[in-house]
């Protein structure tokens, strides 16, 4: 157990805080919930006022997972209470809010905290941290701050002059009354086509923009009866084995996902029926059929989007936008569309965060910089060479588009604390992934991607970055992951111990803390490397 290093009064001064998590979604909170079970000193930054990250934050009308509920749990707090097989976002919302309850970890979560930027410090052997509630200086810093948490806005001529209203998917204006107003949608993708169904019957007119269709399937949902909803509260095994049995379907899709495309036919020729069985107009079906393999963009699911594009008030505007003016949108064929509000649906900043541009390391370069020069490269989605001290949850090469999430970020969560636990038994002051570990890493990740529909399915996607690589997605079977994450590998590691640290040099106006409580004795043979 680590030594309680971290005050957290918020006085003035730099706070010393032992592990700073950034971040209080289903990420940040697990890892709190981990270290807090591990004894650990840790503190969460929040920027939000609530936990929840990207379920808090979308609200927009319909949100609701594409993962089955039972499978979309932290597995140490399966939740009986689920209403329907897809959980709605108020639930998954509401279910997060309890976790953080029940877990009693809120008391250590500060809200309403913006990380702004933060430095390895290479004297003091930390991170100087600044935040919108004052400096801090942390031994170790675990982003938690998710892939979909920054919002990406469309880069189209004219769009700043628009005179109505206008948000984002992810920043709903719940203010603004839609009904019976002429409404755009920009964006076809996971959250556009929740947000079409919910709103159509409200709203006057509809134009959805689309750029490029993507593949639908039907949506199993359906609510839960009274007697499987009593069976999960009080039937022992009952909720788990059906989570194992839905984990376990959801992963037969990694074989045509990421190995062998050819097994993904029989999902393509359902889709194709999905289309005809919804839509009479042949105009709208040709409009609708996607012209890359099924899987290569993340496959969407909705038992009501494709009858809200045919309903009259309705109309699927697929030639590219060229301007947006103070009260419309004009396509390049010339055609004005007057609109009252713009709902851009376009996705979000994964590959190229602005987090990543206010987080420097070592050699005094940010991440951006970093990613940009190799791409999104780290070592098992925790750790990137050159930030030590530093672990990431859903990093690199960590989603996922078949299943849940959270179950990537529980392998990832076993190895953080894991190396949270090495670092104190060993007396370990600062620990860095090694290049040849990240590189070799990387070298097997891209080898695996090679054969995947995301390379090879003749689409573009937020998976791929800038030089064509795949940084986003695990390519193969999440148990593997988790296999390769069960524990912490510090050989693939450089750390140095507490002890061998450069003394700390005590200048007259602060004197910063130590890195490690002194009264504890390093073994140094356990901790160089
Ligand atoms: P997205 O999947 O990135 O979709 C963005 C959409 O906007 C795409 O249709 C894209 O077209 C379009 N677009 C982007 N820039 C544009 C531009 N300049 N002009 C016109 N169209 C533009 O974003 P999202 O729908 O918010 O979903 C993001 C991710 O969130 C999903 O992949 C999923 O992981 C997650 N999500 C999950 C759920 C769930 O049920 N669990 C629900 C919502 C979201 P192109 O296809 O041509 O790029």
């Amino acid at each position: 157990m680590s030594l309680p290093v971290t005050d957290t009064s918020s006085g003035a001064g730099t706070r010393q805080v032992d592990t700073l998590i950034i971040g209080s979604g289903f990420a940040g909170l697990g890892a709190a919930i981990r270290l807090a079970r591990a004894g650990k000193d840790f503190l969460v930054l929040e920027r939000g006022h609530d936990v929840g990250g990207t379920w808090r934050d979308n609200t927009y009308p319909g949100a609701a997972c594409d993962v089955p509920s039972n499978l979309y749990s932290y597995s140490f707090a399966l939740n009986p209470e689920w209403t329907r097989s897809f959980s709605p976002q108020p639930e998954i919302q509401a279910y997060i809010e309890s976790v953080a309850d029940r877990y009693d970890v809120r008391r250590r979560i500060e809200f309403g905290c913006e990380v702004k930027s933060a430095h390895w410090n290479t004297t003091t052997h930390r991170w100087d941290v600044t935040t919108d509630h004052g400096d801090i200086s942390a031994r170790v810093v675990v982003s938690a701050v998710g892939a979909l948490c920054e919002p990406s806005l469309p880069d189209i001529t004219g769009i700043e002059n628009f005179q109505g209203e206008i948000f984002h998917s992810a920043r709903w204006n719940h203010d603004a009354d839609l009904a019976g107003k002429r409404v755009a949608v920009i964006g076809t993708g996971a959250s556009a086509i929740q947000i079409v169904p919910a709103i159509a019957g409200k709203v006057a007119h509809l134009d959805v923009y689309q750029r490029t269709a993507p593949w639908v399937m039907p949506r199993a949902d359906r609510e839960y009866t009274p007697v499987e909803r009593f069976a999960f509260r009080h039937v022992p095994g009952f909720q788990r084995l059906s989570r194992a049995l839905q984990y376990v379907t959801r992963e037969t899709q990694v074989v045509g996902l990421a190995k062998a495309p050819v097994f993904l036919k029989p999902l393509e020729l359902a889709a194709r029926a999905h289309i005809r069985r919804q839509i009479r107009d042949r105009e709208l079906r040709r409009k609708v059929t996607p012209n890359f393999q099924i899987g290569c963009k993340r496959m969407l699911i909705s038992n009501n989007y494709y009858p809200a594009l045919a309903r009259p008030n309705v109309d699927l505007i697929t030639d590219g936008i060229a301007e947006v003016t103070a009260d419309g949108i004009v396509t390049r064929d010339g055609t004005v569309r007057k609109v009252d509000a713009i709902i851009v649906a376009t996705g979000f900043h994964v590959t190229d965060s602005p987090t990543f541009a206010g987080i420097f390391g070592k050699d005094g370069r940010s991440l951006a910089d970093v990613f940009d020069a190799t791409g999104m490269q780290g070592y098992k989605g925790s750790a990137v060479a050159g930030f030590p001290n530093m672990f990431f949850l859903v990093g690199p090469n960590t989603g996922l588009g078949h299943t849940s999430m959270v179950y990537m970020i529980e392998s990832q969560l076993n190895y953080v604390t894991d190396a949270i636990r090495t670092i104190d038994s060993h007396r370990i002051g600062t620990i860095e992934v090694r290049e040849d570990s990240q590189s070799e890493y990387n070298r097997s990740l891209q080898d695996a991607l090679r054969t995947s529909v995301w390379s090879n399915g003749g689409c573009a996607s937020w998976y791929l970055d800038k030089h064509g690589n795949n940084t986003t997605l695990w390519p193969g079977f999440t148990f593997e992951f988790r296999r390769i994450t069960k524990e912490f590998d510090l050989a693939a590691y450089r750390s140095v111990a507490a002890a061998d640290l450069p003394p700390v040099p005590v200048t007259v106006e602060s004197a910063p803390a130590p890195a490690t409580p002194k009264k504890t004795r390093t073994p140094r043979k356990a901790a160089a490397k």
